[in-house]
């Protein structure tokens, strides 16, 4: 069940949500920008429970039946805004059915309603824009958390009324603690890309090496070329502090290439997924 205690890596964000839940200063719209897979919607879920937790208010027990029908997705007031289609974009029709007709009155039975949009970016433009008044003058006991990958991406105009909470990148170490020492094939496959672009592997090849690490499982691909990109940035500053240059500039372009299709993806990925080639695409045009 999703509480702040399941959150790692993230203490700056938390330290910010549970300081605002504290003081009862939690602003009404939070703006949860960051990469994929770093926790934003276990947080979101997780400030939904402590917003209306029966037996720990203000935390989150996990367990009450409030907590746990958050967790399941099936608590009337703690609503995701769905994509839709193969753009998968939200609809308008969605916000206006799901958001404006529901503000006019109170929650069903919640202390605080919280409505949940996974990726900002993929709300049409007429369902951003309808959304700006309500974000603006928001009605009495209710939330909005805007998630996203890419909040450059966002109409100034919904960036501006929100509250914007930066979640981190997580480095192998966290994400080998989240997963109790059980192998992550998102290390896994950041592993075998670094170790590729170390033997001079080409792109397309380098990809292959990747798709093997991570078996049959859905990867997330933005996921392991950030934490490869964090790998060789690590590597290139422990050569300048070794004093060797040329391995600090070879480690530091490579990782350039692939922070710069790091935020191809990021970019691509607010509307609906990432592929495999378009990766393949981006590095070898990069170069590597
Ligand atoms: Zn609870």
């Amino acid at each position: 069940m999703p509480t702040f205690a399941l959150v790692r890596g993230q203490d700056r964000a938390l330290g910010v949500l549970r300081a605002a839940l504290a003081n009862r200063r939690l602003h009404h719209a939070l703006l949860f920008t960051g990469p994929g897979g770093v926790g934003k919607r276990t947080t979101a879920l997780a400030l939904a429970s402590a917003l209306n937790c029966e037996t720990s208010p203000g935390v989150g027990c996990g367990t009450c039946a409030t907590c746990t029908r958050i967790a399941d997705g099936i608590h009337p007031d703690v609503i995701t805004l769905q994509r839709e289609g193969a753009a998968q974009i939200v609809p308008i029709e969605t916000v206006r059915a799901q958001v404006i007709a529901a503000v006019g009155l109170p929650p069903h039975e919640a202390r605080e309603r919280v409505f949940l949009i996974d990726e900002a970016t993929a709300l049409q433009p007429a369902a951003a824009n309808s959304l700006l008044k309500t974000l603006e003058e928001p009605p009495a006991r209710t939330r909005f958390v805007l998630m996203t990958v890419a909040p450059d991406q966002l109409l100034p105009t919904i960036r501006s009324r929100c509250q914007r909470v930066a979640f981190s990148a997580l480095g192998a170490e966290t994400r080998k603690a989240m997963t109790g020492g059980e192998p992550d094939p998102v290390v896994a496959a950041a592993e075998a890309l670094v170790a590729a672009v170390d033997r001079g592997v080409h792109a397309g090849a380098a990809i292959g090496v990747v798709q093997g690490a991570g078996g049959e499982s859905k990867l997330d691909v933005a996921a392991v070329v950030e934490l490869a990109a964090i790998e060789l940035h690590g590597r290139a500053r422990a050569a300048v502090e070794d004093g060797d240059l040329p391995a600090a500039r070879l480690a530091a372009d490579r990782a350039s290439i692939l922070v710069a299709a790091h935020m191809a993806i990021a970019v691509h990925h607010g509307h609906g997924g990432v592929s495999l080639e378009a990766l393949a695409h981006r590095l070898q045009r990069g170069g590597l």
